[in-house]
């Protein structure tokens, strides 16, 4: 067998490039090959044109498409051992692959950023002082006029090492502490946590399943890899399984990974893991700083921290021994990232723990065509709880027509009416509109004027507390004028409804209730949202106005009465997937109601009362209406039955986006031929075309067959990239695209 010795490391350096760099390694560091340190996952530093950067070693080879003259050598080794554990480095690899973008970004991009500069990750363990050999000595009179370090030697040769937060907080100074490191009699060190014995792992004991609970933790296997679809309304009791899986885990001692949409918005599904058990659990959000995730990264990476919580990103935490990958709400578009690396957590989630051999569970109430449709496909299985937990009843659904009624500020007589019995019954009502501000547009009585957004093809929306029109798009913002710039009449009416007009209206019609308003100007503020829980959770009567964001997953036991808004926007959108969209979104508001005692009501306001589709859902219930989509998609060709793509552009020149895309699609042709197995459409200007001053377009690409779409896509990646017009615009690559 021929000796392979490479010569060469493939480094992956943060750079919009879709390549690796080639470096020497260097003969000055005294390495032989076998070394641990010239590894693929480990960091480096390497000369990048006039800089010095951190790249990550992707292989190693013995040739270069470059001679090797010409080749720099690595300056620095920074990691004695991969950084990553294989598997999730080869989950980078094949993300990288799959949605075509530039390795070094994708890892870059998602590392704790401390890490990005090559920093070592912090030693393990808790930080604790102890004595030196020399502070074990010291006689039984020394430091006499010190009495507190007198003291601390004492307690340390009493006990051994102590943690340094304990010591400095609850016993002595700082100040002590360093001055007996300076007569180097204590020292710093780092003691691994005793990892907590699994027989009190839980702090509360788990509930006796249900039947329908029961039956879906039976068909779950615990051991190596499966997907599985936990299809359950709201309220079924999800979340007791995937704790009840989580506990089969930790009995192994392996480790859970769990995947939510956003915690900042459910702090009480947090809560209840930490409820439940007694084991360490970190959580990674938005929130953190740079310091604190990469703690709770190193905690996860070294298998001190059993429990893995985070939203999206998360799926790149590395994890010593994990067992478990739960992603809660499946369906939720926040799993998707639409910029940059425009990867798919849920998609990856599969994926990773198909690559760790462990099983995965996606859950729902409202799941996704795709993941309904690999249900079909054998690819998951499909666990279905039909009943709420306890006694709470499904409730009941009733539409508002709008055509008959004479509405005010967006709501009709019969709902406010609905909504006044709801608090005479000292219960709470939930309105939903998922428009924030006063109203989406304002004009001119005397001349049609309307105010417009100059960045983007869009109306300015009034926000009238802030005394602003502002462009939801790019964030343009100016004051309200006086009077309209065309004809000067002071005639300017804010048109349509926001969730700041549902609300004034509301407390106007209801000047004894409380009136909360949910939406992302109104929980700006920090602890804004745990206001609104602390007020809904005390139970009063009251009336919560908002948008999606009362839409996730809170468990609001004395709201009995929904009322949404305007159903119409759902029903024209035109997004394929809007209809979808307006399914899930409908029940899971719905599903805020009646989760108590009280069988709740929802109100559903329309123009279209008999629109088959909303009947559908409202009769037969999200499960048939998402079968019956299912089958239009397949009769129309469109994704999951369809493998898309779709190659954005977009530039502050009109016809620059365009012709590049126009160029995309010669290249692309000249790779694949259209056929029926694939087809392109466009370039074709985005949904909006104007947006924040750039003109956007879009090339749409979609296949039958998953390879052939990929297989073109690889090709035509590097294609674009080294093509010149390239630099002169922005673009990009949308795999599995979630938004048109
Ligand atoms: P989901 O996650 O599907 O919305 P949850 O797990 O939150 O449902 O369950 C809804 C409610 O029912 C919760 O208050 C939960 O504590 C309760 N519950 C769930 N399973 C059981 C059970 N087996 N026994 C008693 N109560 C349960
Ligand atoms: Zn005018
Ligand atoms: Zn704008």
């Amino acid at each position: 067998m021929a000796q392979f010795e490479p010569l060469i490391i493939r480094v992956a350096v943060p750079s919009p490039l879709r390549r690796t760099f080639d470096y020497l390694i260097p003969e000055n560091l005294g390495l032989t090959l076998t070394e641990s340190s010239v590894q693929p996952g480990c960091r480096v530093m390497v000369p990048f044109g006039k800089r010095e950067v951190t790249g990550l070693i992707i292989e190693l080879g013995n040739n270069s498409e470059f001679a090797l003259e010409k080749l720099k050598p690595v300056s620095q080794l920074i990691d004695a051992r991969p950084l990553l554990p294989e598997p999730l480095f080869k989950l980078f690899i094949w993300a990288a692959n799959y949605y075509q973008h530039p390795i070094g970004d994708a890892l870059f991009s998602t590392l704790p950023v401390l890490l990005r500069t090559g920093a070592l990750p912090p030693p393990q363990g808790q930080h604790c002082w102890q004595l030196t050999t020399h502070g074990k000595g010291l006689g039984a009179d020394s430091l006499k006029q010190a009495r507190r370090q007198r003291a601390l030697v004492e307690l340390l040769q009493d006990q051994g090492p102590a943690v340094a937060e304990d010591l400095i907080l609850q016993t002595f100074s700082r100040a002590i502490v360093k001055q007996l490191e300076q007569k180097q009699l204590i020292e710093a060190t780092f003691v691994s946590l005793p990892s907590s014995p699994t027989s009190n792992m839980l702090k509360q004991d788990h509930l006796p399943l249900y039947p329908s609970q029961q039956a879906a933790m039976d068909q779950i296997d615990h051991h190596g890899f499966s997907s599985y679809l936990l299809d359950g309304v709201t309220g079924s009791g999800k979340t007791e399984i995937y704790l009840q899986s989580i506990e089969k885990i930790l009995r192994y001692d392996r480790q859970a990974l769990v995947l939510i949409p956003e915690i900042s918005l459910t702090p009480q599904t947090e809560k209840r893991f930490r409820d439940r058990f007694n084991v360490p659990m970190v959580t990674l959000h938005s929130g953190l700083s740079d310091r604190q995730r990469l703690d709770a990264w190193m905690q996860a990476k070294t298998g001190q921290a059993k429990i893995v919580m985070g939203t999206r990103s998360a799926i790149f935490t590395p994890l010593k021994a994990p067992g478990l990958i739960i992603l809660d709400e499946e369906h939720d578009q926040s799993y998707k990232q639409q910029e940059g690396f425009r990867y798919s957590a849920r998609d990856l989630a599969v994926i990773r723990a198909h690559q760790e051999n462990i099983p995965i569970i996606l859950g729902s109430a409202t799941p996704s065509l795709e993941s309904l449709n690999n249900c079909d496909n054998q690819r998951y299985k499909h666990l279905v709880l039909n009943t709420r937990a306890g006694s709470a009843v499904q409730p009941d659904w009733r539409i508002v027509d709008l055509k008959a009624e004479r509405i005010e500020s967006g709501i009709a007589p019969s709902t406010m009416a609905a909504i006044g019995t709801a608090l005479n019954n000292k219960q709470q009502a939930l309105v939903f509109l998922n428009r924030r501000g006063f109203a989406p547009a304002m004009l001119c009585h005397q001349c049609g004027w309307s105010a417009e957004c100059n960045q983007c093809d869009s109306r300015l929306t009034v926000h009238r507390a802030r005394h602003r029109l502002i462009c939801h798009h790019c964030d343009y913002q100016q004051r309200i004028p006086y009077q309209c710039p065309s004809c000067q009449s002071q005639q300017l009416i804010p048109v349509g409804e926001g969730t700041e007009r549902s609300e004034a209206f509301l407390q106007q019609s209801f000047p004894n209730s409380k009136v909360i308003r949910v939406d992302r100007d109104s929980t700006r503020r920090k602890g804004a949202m745990q206001e609104v829980f602390d007020t809904v959770n005390s139970g009063e009567p009251c009336i919560l106005v908002g948008t999606q964001m009362l839409a996730k997953g809170h468990h609001f036991a004395n709201v009995s009465l929904v009322a949404v808004l305007d159903a119409d926007s759902g029903l024209f959108s035109p997004d394929f997937r809007g209809h979808e969209r307006m399914g899930q979104l409908l029940t899971q508001v719905a599903g805020r109601s009646g989760r108590g005692e009280i069988r709740g009501q929802v109100l559903i306001q329309t123009h279209q009362p008999e629109h088959p589709l909303l009947e559908l859902l409202m009769t037969q219930g999200y499960g048939n209406f998402a079968r019956q989509l299912l089958s239009q998609r397949q009769l129309s060709q469109l994704p999951p039955f369809r493998h898309m793509a779709l190659i954005r552009a977009e530039s502050n020149r009109a016809d620059q986006a365009e012709s590049f895309l126009r160029l995309a699609r010669q290249l692309a042709e000249q790779v694949c031929v259209p056929s029926p197995n694939l087809a392109y459409l466009g370039p074709l200007p985005a949904m909006m075309e104007k947006r924040a001053g750039r003109f956007r377009y879009v090339l749409q690409i979609d296949a039958e067959q998953r390879a052939s779409l990929q297989h073109l896509i690889s090709q035509l990646g590097p294609q674009l990239e080294n093509h010149r017009d390239s630099r002169r615009l922005r673009w990009s690559i949308d795999i599995d695209p979630q938004e048109l």
